[in-house]
């Protein structure tokens, strides 16, 4: 392999999401895996256009300010703008094939929570995606691993037993990593402001401040 600038191999984490809004269930499994995958880079990917679900209630511009101010707690998280930034539905697979072409060797590693990944044979060209990079399906809450049978059959197939192993090749393999229960979510916070309560415990301060002062999720 030609010498390339460090920068350009160094595993790139990827952790993709409404965010709307952005919640500790995000943060605190995001951060967590960062480190247990030992990453120097993760970003938090912001959907532009959702292809698989209702359009978000706050607007991209929120949905980043949002994501800005959560930073500031979670300073190691990278934000990525680049689905927000292009028209369309915005379909991981086409972010994925621009990253591989401007890093062909670079280890980039998918991460989802395992409700998402239960639906991945729902996403455009879902089997694309691993080809494309490495899938890091993260412990949620309620969520237990129920696969189509297809999507099943390729994840056995391509199951890593461990970080080191996965991160020897760019793409290909499949990790189940445990982080610790968050119970967040979006749809809760949402459901718990209509009632004219406050979700605090559910994410960061300054995130619920800017909800407040913008009035959002107020109604449905
Ligand atoms: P909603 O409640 O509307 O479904 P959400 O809270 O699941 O929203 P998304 O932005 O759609 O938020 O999720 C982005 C990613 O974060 C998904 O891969 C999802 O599985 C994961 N995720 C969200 N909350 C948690 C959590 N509490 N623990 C682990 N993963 C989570």
């Amino acid at each position: 392999m030609r010498h390339e600038d460090q920068s350009l191999i160094e595993p790139l984490g990827l952790f993709g999401g409404t965010f709307d809004p952005v919640h500790y269930g995000h943060l605190r499994c995001a951060e967590q895996a960062r480190q247990k995958l030992n990453l120097k880079n993760l970003s938090l990917l912001p959907v532009g256009i959702p292809p698989h679900r209702k359009t978000p209630q706050a607007t991209i511009r929120q949905r980043l300010e949002m994501l800005k101010l959560a930073q500031l707690e979670f300073p190691l998280l990278d934000i990525d703008e680049r689905e927000t930034l292009r028209s369309g539905p915005s379909y991981m697979v086409d972010t994925l094939q621009e990253l591989r072409a401007q890093t062909p060797h670079r280890p980039i590693l998918l991460l989802m929570g395992q409700d998402t990944a239960n639906q991945l044979h729902s996403w455009y060209h879902w089997e694309q995606l691993f080809v494309l990079s490495h899938i890091v399906i993260l412990t949620r809450p309620g969520a237990k691993a129920e696969y189509r049978q297809d999507l099943a059959k390729l994840m056995q197939w391509r199951l890593s037993p461990d970080v080191p192993s996965l991160l020897h090749s760019e793409a290909g393999g499949v990790l189940h990593l445990d982080v610790s229960p968050t119970d967040a979510s979006a749809t809760t916070i949402k459901s718990i402001i209509r009632l004219g309560r406050s979700p605090s415990s559910m994410l960061p301060a300054a995130v619920l401040d800017y909800i407040n002062e913008n009035r959002l999720y107020v109604q449905v």
